[in-house]
């Protein structure tokens, strides 16, 4: 019988320890204060940064609102973010992404001081992350391993193979479970032969962004199996890239959507809130 992955118990932990760490450096007159930039009003990134701003409220982080409207410039944008870089009682920056289209995400990004940028995009942190020096992570990836380690399952040796190479789940995954001493293969949409790759992974990330596409086909057997994907099907309810109903009898360990690496993702960015707040200067 499979082990279901419990991403909303480890979370929660996770919380708890970043809640306990805000109150320490509370007590030592330190507080720690997130900007959450949001421009324009899309539903789903309405949901996101809601769900940001209760994480904060539960950890004790204040949460500074910036809702911008759709029509906000770049140059307005940029504005903002070095107001922000500047103001020391601020200590991380969170721009939502998506952004409309006529301001350009990596410009905005690469504006971020790498020492606020709690969502880990920044050029510097994926650079610093590449070579192992100290900055912040990004944060589904960082809370993937995260639930493996809590899960008591080991990466080192592993064969490991991601699909998925997009820049904020893909390769920072990638490099993260070689740093955990993994045997990483990266898959792709020019990928040969996906599923005998697939087969390969004792542990297998599927960040793919199609609804459940990976059945036991691509699965080996005792495989443990991740699933980054999140969707919203016809009848409301959630799926994942992984068709959980068929892989399930076959793999090892699984995580479920909803309730598996989504819950993971605020849990990370709170750390690197408290991350920010330790070590600001020295990131
Ligand atoms: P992207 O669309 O940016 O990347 C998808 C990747 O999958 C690309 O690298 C693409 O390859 C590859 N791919 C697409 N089709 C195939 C195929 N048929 N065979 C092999 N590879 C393929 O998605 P993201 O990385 O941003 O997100 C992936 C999923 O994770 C989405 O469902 C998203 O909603 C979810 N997500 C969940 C988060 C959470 O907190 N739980 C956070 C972020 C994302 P190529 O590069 O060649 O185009």
């Amino acid at each position: 019988m499979a082990q279901i992955i419990d991403g909303k118990a480890i979370s929660q932990a996770i919380k708890d320890e970043v809640k306990a760490a805000v109150e320490k450096l509370n007590k030592d007159g330190i507080e720690i204060a997130l900007a959450v930039i949001q421009v324009g009003d899309d539903p789903a990134s309405a949901v996101y940064v809601n769900n940001k701003k209760k994480a904060c409220a539960y950890v004790g982080i204040r949460s500074l609102a910036y809702e911008l409207p759709e029509k906000t410039s770049e140059e307005e944008l940029l504005a903002l973010v070095q107001k922000l870089n500047e103001d020391p009682s601020c200590n991380g920056i969170l721009v939502q992404l998506p952004l409309p289209s006529h301001i350009r995400e990596d410009v905005i990004i690469n504006a971020i001081a790498p020492s606020k940028d709690v969502d880990g995009f920044h050029p510097a942190n994926v650079g610093s992350m590449l070579i192992g020096q100290p900055g912040f992570l990004s944060c589904t990836p960082a809370g993937i391993i995260q639930l493996l380690k809590r899960s008591n399952i080991s990466i080192a040796g592993k064969e490991c193979v991601v699909i998925g190479r997009s820049n904020i789940v893909g390769k920072p995954m990638a490099a993260l479970l070689l740093r955990e001493n993994g045997t990483v293969t990266v898959c792709h949409s020019k990928t040969q032969n996906l599923k005998e790759v697939c087969k390969r992974a004792d542990i297998l990330v599927v960040a793919i962004g199609k609804p459940k596409m990976i059945t036991a086909d691509y699965v080996k057997e005792g495989a443990v199996v991740i699933d980054v994907g999140i969707h919203r099907m016809d009848n409301k309810k959630l799926c994942g890239d992984v068709d959980y109903d068929s892989v399930f009898p076959i793999c090892s360990a699984i995580t479920p959507v909803p309730g598996g690496v989504g819950p993971m993702t605020i849990a990370m960015l709170m750390y690197n809130c408290v991350l920010s707040g330790k070590e600001n200067s020295a990131i």
